[in-house]
């Protein structure tokens, strides 16, 4: 797996982009593909215009005409982070009646327990809460770790959106509302994650390959086949919400600090003991990749941070001290009950792509395909 761009060190003179990306392009004044990429992106969807508000407006409406009669109209994720806080407190604002769901796979900070128990008191939702057995998950992630594939959140990220789903079917829900962002999310180059969340072909072979050979009983999944039915038959629709409004990450701090008594993790993704350690010492030892350079260079491109405040942030260690350090390392340790030398294996093996494993790549396209047929067939119905 490539780690850096072949070729001298370059860094945007836009954005805090750099050869770090294996795959990044600059132009010839030095302006890297993910900031053009972002230009592009905005000039399609220009949030908190007039026309993106109007049609947020007219989703509203249509979400809660289909919710009549339900209990709720629709589903949240809730992590505890800022982007989906904000989500429920949107929500709220606009009268709809979510379900929230949150995902316990073991690793919530004692901060992000106490974010959403305020959020769902103030606001005075539901909250359908998914402990995953602790025992498989824990084999899981170690299987990723065996394995050194980049994305170990994909599991994760699989599990919250397969129970989204299924509750989703339970409960005659039609929209996902999505904390999913363009401002603050669009940039994170394709070799640092692994962007097919619901692949489970791929979950299912890496822990073949690396798991303890225990059968994953409980674990929440989704098959592609199952994601056909959910879209085309149910007619299950996720929506980004915080696409079509001004989101400004400072402004929404303050508004759910005080709305809703939230209180900071220090940096994105940090509500997760797991997502911090991995993100913040596991990825860049392995990789170099420092998922904090994409962040921050996408606010730049929304205007949120100058490219000073971004290239002086770089420079912060995430953990303050050896002792933070040590302290994490030796609660992951603990936590999924390595030794020493599992430890420093996990650390010390090369990085490998998630395509090494078998993916669902053929089934997406045929997904493609039979999007493509329902749009031509709707068409065709409607003339
Ligand atoms: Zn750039």
């Amino acid at each position: 797996m490539k780690l850096k761009k072949d070729g001298p060190y370059q860094i945007c003179t836009h954005c805090v982009m750099d050869t770090s990306d294996p795959d990044i392009e600059f132009n010839k004044d030095g302006v890297c593909n993910h900031c053009l990429k972002f230009e592009e992106l905005i000039k399609q969807h220009i949030p908190g215009s007039e026309e993106s508000l109007k049609k947020l407006s007219k989703l509203i409406e249509r979400i809660k005409k289909d919710g009549k009669g339900k209990e709720y109209d629709c589903i949240i994720g809730l992590s505890g982070g800022v982007d989906s806080s904000y989500v429920a407190l949107l929500v709220n604002k606009f009268g709809l009646r979510p379900l929230a769901v949150h995902l316990d796979n073991g690793w919530n900070s004692e901060l992000a327990v106490e974010n959403i128990e305020n959020i769902i008191k103030k606001l005075n939702i539901d909250l359908y809460t998914i402990v995953i057995d602790w025992e498989e998950f824990r084999d899981l992630q170690l299987a990723y770790l065996y394995a050194s594939v980049i994305d170990i959140e994909a599991i994760s990220d699989h599990a919250i959106i397969a129970t989204m789903h299924k509750l989703a079917k339970k409960n005659k829900i039609k929209y996902i509302i999505s904390g999913t962002n363009i401002a603050t999310e669009s940039i994170l180059p394709e070799s640092w994650y692994y962007k097919h969340k619901t692949d489970y072909r791929n979950i299912k072979d890496i822990y073949k390959k690396h798991g303890s050979g225990r059968k994953l009983k409980t674990y929440p999944r989704i098959t592609w086949f199952k994601m056909l039915y959910y879209n085309y038959f149910l007619n299950l629709t996720t929506i980004s919400i915080l696409n079509y409004i001004d989101y400004k990450k400072e402004n929404v701090i303050k508004l759910i600090s005080e709305e809703l008594g939230w209180k900071s993790y220090g940096d994105k993704h940090h509500e997760s003991i797991i997502t911090k350690f991995y993100q913040a010492y596991i990825l860049p030892k392995k990789t170099g990749f420092d998922k904090r350079r994409a962040h921050l260079s996408n606010l730049i491109c929304s205007k949120q941070i100058s490219r000073e405040i971004a290239l002086n942030e770089l420079t912060i260690p995430v953990y303050k001290s050896d002792l933070d350090l040590n302290n994490d390392i030796n609660y992951f340790k603990k936590k999924l009950e390595i030794s020493n030398n599992e430890f420093d294996k996990i650390i010390n093996t090369q990085p490998k792509s998630h395509y090494e494993y078998k993916t669902n790549r053929v089934f997406r396209l045929w997904n493609q395909r039979f999007k493509q047929l329902i749009i031509i067939l709707k068409r065709n119905f409607y003339k």
